[in-house]
């Protein structure tokens, strides 16, 4: 893409604040950026998708924008915490044995950075944000450079391991990724579900699903957790698949699923509902190592449409609650019947 004139980008932006607007999104740069690219028209698929996501004047949540810059403009480096976590610790050990090496007094620097070990596990464990991971690189660049002044020998392996720690601080931007996406199901997670529900419940007319597959325990007792993995995934791909028009899955808990669907009225939810009931009574799901098929998955379901000026947490309580009654009734059933 060529450096577009003065005059140009003047155009473009004319154009993009009204849009910002019209469709109440805060202008903050990557919305901006989002818009700007979508008024040039620069990547069809993003307009595409942006057309759906507002599609009948639906509201765009904060997520979703920033999904959609990931996405769309952001440069596309996926990360893990899992491989962050194995390279910080792998850097911090070698860091820790230069240290030996020198034979300069390493007390303080051992006590700061086992710490740093011990906060690394947390990374983990959920909560830890990114400003948190982010945090802790900081401290241990600090630590690192008080350290350098002190010693001369241990400048080389210092310089190497700040190089690494600032890869990792990119990647660590990258990674926010995870913070919207389901890792054992790629579905988007219950972060992704409360932003969501949170700014569409604004519409006129919306409709919540939530799914939760019967009697999961007594398939990861019988056939084992890796099992029970293998029936979520398969599950989360039937709902993905069977959902149309603007439809959103989640992964709204362990073996809870939700689905948001602007537009639809109860009986078109419900009709949902039964067909996406049936098809997961389909599926089978074979394990490699045994051969063995397993066969009669089943979930429940509780729809809920939202009634005129009812918050969020009433609608997911009522879906809930039918869905509670679908369970007590004898499960593999949506609920309300009519
Ligand atoms: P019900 O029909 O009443 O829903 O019974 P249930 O057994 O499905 O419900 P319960 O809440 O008793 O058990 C849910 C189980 O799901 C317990 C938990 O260990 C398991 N589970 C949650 N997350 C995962 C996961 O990611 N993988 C596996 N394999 N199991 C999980
Ligand atoms: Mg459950
Ligand atoms: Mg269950």
């Amino acid at each position: 893409m060529s450096k577009p004139s003065l005059e140009a980008s003047f155009d473009t932006l004319k154009q993009t604040i009204p849009l910002l607007l019209k469709h109440s999104i805060p202008a903050i740069p990557t919305n901006y950026a989002l818009w700007y690219t979508y008024v040039n028209n620069d990547s069809p698929e993003l307009n595409a998708e942006l057309d759906n996501a507002v599609a009948d004047n639906q509201p765009l949540s904060e997520l979703k924008s920033q999904e959609l810059y990931r996405t769309h403009l952001a440069d596309k480096q996926e990360v893990s915490i899992w491989d962050l976590r194995q390279s910080l610790e792998g850097m911090l050990i070698e860091l820790n044995q230069s240290m030996k090496d020198t034979r300069s007094d390493t007390s303080e620097y051992k006590t700061v950075m086992d710490r740093c070990i011990d906060d690394l596990n947390k990374v983990e464990q959920e909560g830890w944000t990114i400003e948190e991971v982010m945090g802790l690189v900081r401290n241990m660049v600090t630590e690192a450079q008080t350290i350098r002044q002190s010693t001369i020998s241990f400048n080389s392996a210092l310089s190497s391991a700040e190089k690494e720690i600032e890869r990792l601080r990119e990647q660590l931007k990258e990674s926010q990724q995870e913070a919207l996406y389901d890792a054992l199901t790629g579905l988007c997670n219950r972060r992704y579900f409360d932003s969501e529900i949170e700014s569409k419940i604004a519409m006129d007319r919306i409709s919540l699903m939530l799914i939760d597959i019967d009697h999961f325990k007594v398939i990861n007792d019988t056939h084992g957790h890796q099992m029970g993995d293998l029936v979520l995934k398969a599950v989360a791909r039937k709902l993905q698949s069977g959902c149309r028009d603007n439809a959103q899955v989640f992964r709204y808990g362990g073996e809870e699923f939700a689905l948001i669907m602007p537009n639809a009225d109860l009986p078109i939810a419900r009709r949902v509902a039964e067909s996406l009931r049936k098809s997961v009574e389909k599926i089978a799901v074979k394990n490699r190592r045994t051969g063995e098929t397993l066969g009669d998955i089943t979930v429940s379901i509780g729809v809920a449409q939202k009634e005129e000026n009812e918050a969020h947490p009433e609608l997911i309580e009522r879906a809930d609650k039918l869905l509670y009654q679908a369970k007590k009734l004898g499960r593999n059933r949506v609920m309300p019947i009519t």
